[in-house]
């Protein structure tokens, strides 16, 4: 379509995307959204014209020759860097040619004409190198039916609507600044709901065993150098000097907590050790990746690491993803898949630790899976160097797939920093280390749960659970009287006290996601009653300020009994 308006724009490449597809192209003009429309009604017009694709491939110089005379440079290139024996490959339609690996649908008239949609432009340089030219990336995307495609920009809408920059501003919830880029601040409501989130992560894990530590966040570089660290991971890590020493930031907390390990002798009586860690770690991001909460130079991690006998990996694992489901559970993501990542089936040679070890661990992570009945993918030659994982991705409350939750064996960290433990022969043997995180980043798991909830939180979970929103002024005191016995119960309320018709209050309630509304008149004053409103469900009748405050706790309650 392109070609047929502006015959003088030269193609670059346009490969197929997760979702749908883009092209590169040179034009002499930069596209604006007048000229994307102009693009769509042509392709429409090419949809009904229900042209063939034809297939065909040129001997290597007869296809050089071919894209030069239809004089496009950048054709030529791409297939001067095709490997040898490789077939080059044509795809034409009506009066249009192009170089295509394919394959393609054999006719345009397979594309109805209503279910095609270019979906963004925006500059791109040429083979991704920023010395080359700028060139303009036209992103687009088609259905078999317009209804799917409707359904698929409904989503999109519903994505932005979501997003967690958006509503953390709209809810007051945290804010990024020019001062520290990457560098989040938490605004009262966000601390409220990380405060909260840290409270119940540390109610599950005393009682699955674990103890708590914190470790310095600034350490010098002999421990670096001792992790690893020092040597591949520098450049992700801030460093500093500190009495004419070398110091480093921490990226993450496993040194420190060797450092602990390694502090008192363990006997294997003492097995597994649990020790947890809420560490603020640092990472250096380049200020291009940086995105929201998801993408940040500094975050929380939910850290902890599990000290164990080799033949205690599988219950440990078993425990780890307890935990993991029970979290899940209580944030409402019903929906989640698992990867285990395990060696390269051929190439061996760089993984660290014992042949015997590695299988032991490996199956342990497949007999754990399949005890829980949990449905995993098992990737070959993901694991890392020092061990093999598992990780947990969760489907949000729009179908997006979110990484949360990564279990982590280690057998590296053990042999670097020489841990150990008294076996029962009396001898020294080296403990297993799991890395786990369930929410991976406080930062990053508030940022998707805002996306999943829509702002929504659940009621244990969100900052304000009731708004009293008096008839008018004259019921205030008595507002405030409910907001008083209310808070009593340990209920966190607010006031709508303003000088304002009662829709109004009621609309702007509904737009701050609070859950509950209690609107208070004459008769519930009169009566000591309140008028409950739910977020969604409306009108639940007038009741007692103190069954309301039962009714809640209890509701609250019932959200998290799952442990
Ligand atoms: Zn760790």
């Amino acid at each position: 379509a392109v070609k047929r308006l502006w015959p003088e724009v030269k193609l670059a490449i346009g490969p197929s995307i997760k979702e749908g597809w883009y092209y590169d192209m040179d034009a002499p003009f930069a596209f604006t959204p007048e000229h994307m429309t102009e693009i769509e009604a042509e392709m429409r017009k090419i949809c009904k014209e229900k042209l063939k694709l034809e297939r065909f491939e040129l001997p290597r110089e007869e296809a050089i020759k071919f894209m030069e005379e239809k004089g496009e440079p950048y054709k030529v290139e791409l297939i001067q860097d095709l490997p040898e024996d490789a077939p080059i490959s044509f795809y034409k339609q009506g009066e249009f040619t192009d170089l295509c690996a394919g394959p393609h649908l054999d006719s345009t008239g397979r594309i109805k004409g209503n279910a095609i949609k270019l979906t963004a432009c925006n500059a791109a340089y040429w083979r991704g190198d920023s010395n080359r030219q700028t060139l303009q990336r036209i992103y687009g995307i088609a259905f078999p039916k317009k209804e799917e495609l409707d359904a698929y920009l409904e989503r999109i809408e519903e994505a932005k609507r979501r997003d967690h920059r958006k509503l953390g501003k709209e809810l007051g919830l945290f804010m990024l600044r020019d001062e520290g880029p990457g560098f989040p601040f938490f605004l009262p409501k966000g601390m409220v709901l990380k405060n909260t989130l840290i409270d119940y992560w540390r109610q599950v894990h005393k009682k699955y065993g674990y103890v708590e530590i914190s470790t310095p966040v600034i350490l010098n570089r002999k421990l670096w150098e001792r992790s690893g660290h020092w040597d591949h991971y520098k450049q992700n890590m801030y460093t500093t000097v500190i009495d004419g020493e070398d110091y480093a930031i921490k990226p993450m907390n496993c040194p420190g907590g060797m450092l602990v390990y390694k502090s008192e002798p363990h006997s294997y009586r003492d097995l597994p050790l649990r020790v947890g860690e809420l560490g603020l770690v640092h990472r250096h991001e380049l200020s291009g990746a940086l995105h929201g909460l998801f993408r940040v130079r500094c975050f929380t991690q939910d850290d902890a690491h599990l000290f164990c006998r080799p033949d205690q990996l599988k219950d440990e694992f078993l425990k780890v993803m307890d935990i993991i489901f029970i979290i899940f559970k209580a944030l409402d993501f019903e929906n989640f898949e698992a990867q285990i990542s395990l060696r390269d089936k051929v190439n061996r040679d760089k993984y660290i630790g014992s042949e015997e070890n590695w299988e032991k661990a490996e199956s342990a992570i497949i007999e754990a899976c399949q005890e829980k009945g949990l449905k995993a993918k098992i990737e070959y030659g993901e694991a890392a160097f020092y061990g093999p994982k598992l990780d947990f991705m969760v489907k949000d409350a729009i179908g997006r797939r979110w990484q949360l939750g990564t279990i982590q064996v280690d057998y590296n960290l053990p042999e670097r920093f020489e841990l150990e433990y008294t076996g029962e022969d009396n001898k020294k043997h080296r403990p297993v280390m799991i890395h786990r995180a369930p929410f991976g980043s406080m930062e990053r798991f508030v940022a998707v749960l805002i996306e999943h909830t829509g702002g929504k939180f659940p009621l244990w979970l969100t900052p304000d659970q009731v708004s009293i929103l008096p008839i008018s002024e004259k019921f205030n005191d008595y507002a405030y009287e409910v907001k008083r016995q209310l808070e009593a119960e340990d209920l966190s309320v607010l006031v709508d006290g303003r000088n304002e018709k009662i829709g109004r209050k009621i609309r702007d309630t509904e737009l701050k996601r609070i859950p509950y509304m209690l609107i208070v008149g004459e008769k519930e004053a009169e009566n000591n009653e309140v008028s409950v409103r739910k977020q969604g469900e409306g009108d639940k009748g007038s009741m007692k300020i103190a069954t309301f405050a039962e009714n809640l706790n209890a509701e609250v309650e019932e959200l998290l009994k799952e442990w």
